[in-house]
């Protein structure tokens, strides 16, 4: 059920990496006072991962520790939740889950000053191009709640805050019945 027993939403921001979810969640916590949680960092502090991946350098991430670990937070509410994935977390977590996007070539751009080549810098703008984490997002939560939003300039991003800060402090609990 959603929303259930919340006094606050959770929002999930997901999207390839580098089309700015941590820039986006950290102004959105900042204005609206909720716990922006980075994934990714949780998963290295508390080593919720089963070792390294060497080809696509990254840590194989443990969903069943993650989602225990975050539940008790998930249930009080007020959480923004940063993730470049969105199919294991309990679909009863989210009031709202945003997929940012961004224009192939400003991807590549990004991702290659971040320093990623090969098959990393590859697989993720493939990742972006056939819209992965829209369908994955699409897939996984009832479509009412998904918003795809464009995050190619720093307007964009402006603008992103703004409205989720809007939704966010117009947000009422739904009651049970
Ligand atoms: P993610 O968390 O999705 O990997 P980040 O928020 O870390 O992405 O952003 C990656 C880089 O791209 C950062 O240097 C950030 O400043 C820049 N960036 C992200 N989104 C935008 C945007 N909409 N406009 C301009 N620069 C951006
Ligand atoms: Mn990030």
């Amino acid at each position: 059920m959603a929303g259930g027993g919340r006094a606050r939403p959770n929002i999930l921001v997901t999207g390839t990496p580098g089309t700015g979810k941590t820039t986006t969640c950290s102004l959105l916590a900042d204005a609206t006072g909720v716990c922006h949680i980075n994934v990714g960092d949780l998963v290295r502090e508390k080593s919720l991962h089963d070792g390294w991946d060497e080809e696509f350098e990254c840590h194989i991430i443990n969903e069943d520790l993650v989602c225990d670990e975050l539940e008790d937070k998930m249930e009080d509410g007020g959480n923004i939740v940063d993730y470049h994935g969105c199919d294991f977390f309990p679909e009863r977590w989210f009031d709202c889950v945003v997929v940012l996007q961004t224009d192939n070539s400003i991807l590549h751009d990004r991702l290659s000053s971040r320093g990623y080549m090969g098959p990393k810098l590859i697989n993720n703008i493939e990742c972006e191009i056939f819209q992965v984490l829209l369908e994955e997002a699409k897939a996984s939560y009832p479509e009412d709640i998904v918003i795809a939003l464009q995050s190619d300039t720093v307007e964009d991003i402006s603008r992103n805050v703004t409205k989720l800060t809007e939704w966010f402090n117009n947000w009422r609990p739904r009651r049970s019945s």
